[in-house]
């Protein structure tokens, strides 16, 4: 992407002064089509990677320093690289990066003193996973050219997230980050960590819609989400939630809090609807992709308690325009995005009618970012 390049370059330039040798590397962004709060019980996900992406230009420095700047955030951070081993994390944007410095010291990779400027066309905090986006990135520059096995990365940049961050991310965002595939969304089985690419029929388009807000509680509730999770996989005597099928739920139902049941019920349900997804896109059925993407919406809004108006309308409105075959939220949720599933040429239609009904309802514009999927992360 020349654009990326040029405008990269000028930054670097104005924020750190000439460099001979820039090198830039680019990980994408992703929209998840169904599987969602499954990764982190080790289900099965299907995301595919975009052409929003985390930009990271890097030169070398002479001093002993990493200073990092970001585009998006017009501030910089820097550190003294012989300290990154024993970073803390600040509760600061730049802690994604110094989480990922850190972890690539802890694995043995040397971090060289080096300025780093990041730019990222993903929307932070809105479900398409700019995180994700920005370690991986990071981790390349950091790396700059130095080989790491592609798992090794995903993994590195994912403990970045969970162990410095604290945020306990499941593993679907820095895998689809690294293993994204241009034309394809990726169906990842999130315990045996491999993937295959799954085509979409010919004949959709794969809309997302910014609902532009994102609550407070989705803050607590992520980790709270996580802990029932892990609750119900214990009382159910499971290492975890993928081994729990409907009937097993069902008989146990009796001894779990009602609540702890609903979850683990949207996780056994979410995980058989990505299977009755990819039957569907194998056959072409284009309603039946719908109807499983309401119903994802459906179960993660009663059952994992994780949507919010702004969500619900636009999923509604949605269902309500010519040439919309289904659609839910995307990612974490309490705001951020949702994932609609068209049939081509009802873009433009859409497009008009879900942004003057969010407008009418809400007073505030949403966003619309056309999903085509894009190649996972690597040097630009
Ligand atoms: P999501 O991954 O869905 O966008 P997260 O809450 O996981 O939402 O991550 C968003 C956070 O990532 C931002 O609040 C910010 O701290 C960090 N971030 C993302 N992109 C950038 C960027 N370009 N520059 C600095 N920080 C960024
Ligand atoms: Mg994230």
């Amino acid at each position: 992407m020349v654009g990326a390049a040029a405008l990269l370059s000028e930054a670097f330039l104005r924020v750190f002064g000439p460099a001979s040798n820039l090198r830039i590397w680019r990980a994408p962004g992703r929209v998840n089509l169904i599987g969602e709060h499954t990764d982190y019980n080790l289900g099965f996900v299907l995301p595919m990677a975009l052409e929003l992406a985390c930009y990271a230009a890097t030169a070398p420095r002479s001093d002993d320093r990493l200073r990092v700047f970001s585009e998006n955030y017009g501030e910089a951070r820097e550190w003294p690289v012989g300290r990154l081993a024993a970073a803390r994390p600040a509760g600061h944007w730049s802690d994604y990066l110094l989480g990922v410095a850190r972890e690539l010291v802890r694995a043995g990779y040397e971090v060289r003193p080096a300025n780093l400027l990041v730019w990222s066309t993903v929307p932070p905090g809105s479900g398409l996973s700019s995180s994700a986006a920005l370690e991986v990135s990071v981790a390349l520059a950091l790396l700059d050219g130095r080989p790491i096995a592609p798992l090794e990365l995903v993994q590195l940049c994912r403990r970045a997230e969970n162990d410095f961050v604290g945020a306990p991310c499941g593993i679907m965002d820095q895998y689809v980050a690294v293993f994204g595939q241009k034309g394809a969304a990726i169906r990842i089985d999130c315990r045996s960590l491999e993937h295959q690419p799954i085509e979409l029929p010919a004949g959709i388009a794969v809309l997302a819609v910014n609902t532009m807000v994102k609550h407070e509680l989705g803050h607590s509730s992520y980790p709270e989400r996580v802990a029932q999770c892990r609750q119900a996989a214990a009382r159910l005597g499971v290492e975890s939630l993928r081994d729990v099928t409907l009937e097993m739920l069902e008989k146990a139902r009796a001894e779990l809090p009602d609540v702890v049941y609903r979850r683990a019920r949207h996780v056994v349900t979410e995980n058989l609807r990505v299977e009755q997804f990819m039957k569907a896109c194998a056959e072409g059925d284009l309603a039946t992709m719908g109807r499983l993407l309401v119903a994802s919406h459906k179960s993660l809004r009663d059952d994992y308690e994780v949507s919010c108006d702004e969500l619900d309308f636009l999923v509604e409105t949605a269902l309500g325009i010519e040439g919309v075959l289904g659609g839910r939220m995307t990612g974490g949720g309490f705001g951020g995005c949702t994932v609609n599933l068209l049939e081509a040429g009802a873009e433009d239609c859409f497009h008009r009618e879900i942004s003057e009904a969010y407008r009418r309802r809400f007073g505030r514009d949403c966003q619309i970012y056309p999903c085509v999927p894009a190649a996972g992360a690597g040097q630009l």
